[in-house]
């Protein structure tokens, strides 16, 4: 039995198949598909390195998870309501006020 390539719809031989995401496709398809998606993906990869790899650019968007000191919740973990800096409980849910 032989199968299409997705690649170049072509016939794919036995020997020549390389199984990809579910589908034969050649060989040589293969690698070049492979190169058309690393192609496409180092945008996403820049995106990461910029948030992660520049400490200058970190300290601009300051994420409680990102500190390293306990950050005492604002907000109320279940319905989002506002905490006062001294209530243990939400005053709308009744949700504890986890730190
Ligand atoms: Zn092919
Ligand atoms: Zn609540």
């Amino acid at each position: 039995m032989s199968s299409i390539c997705p690649y170049c719809n072509k016939k794919v031989f036995f020997a020549e198949r390389q199984f990809y995401k579910g589908k034969d496709y050649h060989m040589i398809c293969h690698g070049l598909l492979i190169k058309e998606e690393q192609k496409s993906a180092p945008k996403v990869f820049a995106i990461h390195e910029q948030i992660f790899c520049n400490p200058e650019e970190n300290s601009k968007h300051s994420y409680p998870l990102a500190s390293k000191e306990p950050v005492r919740p604002t907000n109320c973990y279940s319905c989002k309501t506002p905490v006062k800096p001294d209530a243990n409980f939400c005053v709308k849910c009744g949700t504890k006020v986890v730190i």
